[in-house]
């Protein structure tokens, strides 16, 4: 079979695209040339090119789940200075960066004071998980929290948690900054209740354990839920003065 070689690379081309391999067309000549060049068999060739498609495609999932997870921005592990948070241990963090916690449908729990960086891990660990293919979801405790009780106001709150149910890792950030009300309260403790040893969640909070009560305004209510999360939860603990005005005063 010899057909000029420009004619061939064309048609490759367009069973490509008719195949839906973008990932194979980008690279195809580049790997040919280097088969060349270095004498690889036609199977390790092939392989080359399959593994690239793959490659590319699990780019664009991971992209697609980070989009969708709705991150106000984008933080990572590489970005977190663990000097300045000497009781988070990056081991531990980099085991975690691992999602065996996602699928063991474990809760984490960041506790420590604000500016401590918890919203921060809270983002790297949810693109860890969505670098992963899983299905992410982040939000405001309040922001949820209201998309709930306009849900309920609208009989459309079963709706609402098929959909939350959906993700595989929901992230509650900010979790007592604003006490809901009762309404909200007890949705919210559905949607949590519901996620137990099913789903992985991570929630946020500037409270320690012992004052979430008030923002679920029930203590009988936080107790089960405390008792539900803590149970397999791996609990992170931020503390000291907020990193950015110690940052400030470092360069002042
Ligand atoms: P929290 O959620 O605990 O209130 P944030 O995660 O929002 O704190 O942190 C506030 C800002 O400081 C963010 O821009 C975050 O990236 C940064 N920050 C906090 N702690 C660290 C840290 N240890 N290393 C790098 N950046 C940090
Ligand atoms: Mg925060």
């Amino acid at each position: 079979m010899s057909r000029a070689p420009l004619i061939v690379e064309e048609q490759v081309v367009a069973e490509l695209r008719e195949l839906r391999l973008p990932g194979i067309s980008k690279v195809f000549r580049e790997v040919g040339r280097q088969a060349r060049q270095e004498g690889w068999t036609q199977e390790e060739y092939l392989l080359e090119l399959l593994q690239q498609e793959s490659r590319s495609r699990l780019d664009h999932v991971a992209q697609r789940r980070i989009r969708e997870a709705g991150f106000p921005s984008q933080k990572t592990l590489d970005q977190f200075d663990f000097g300045a948070q000497p009781e988070v241990s990056r081991d531990r963090l980099i085991r975690l960066a691992r999602c065996e916690w996602v699928k063991a449908c474990q809760a984490v729990l960041l506790v420590g004071p604000v500016g401590t960086g918890k919203t921060h891990l809270g983002i790297a660990l949810g693109m860890e998980a969505a670098q992963r293919r899983h299905r992410v979801k982040f939000w405001r405790a309040e922001e949820l929290v209201r998309l709930l009780t306009e849900a309920r106001g609208q009989g459309e709150v079963t709706k609402l948690m098929k959909k939350l149910d959906r993700y595989e890792v929901l992230i509650l950030d900010e979790l007592g900054f604003i006490p809901f009300d009762r309404t909200g309260a007890e949705l919210l403790f559905n949607v949590l209740a519901g996620r137990y040893q099913r789903r992985a969640t991570v929630i946020s909070s500037n409270l320690a354990f012992s004052e979430w009560g008030r923002v679920f305004g029930e203590e009988k209510l936080t107790a089960a839920l405390l008792d539900r999360l803590g149970e397999r939860a791996e609990v992170v603990s931020t503390s000291g003065s907020s990193y950015r005005m110690r940052r400030q005063e470092e360069n002042r």
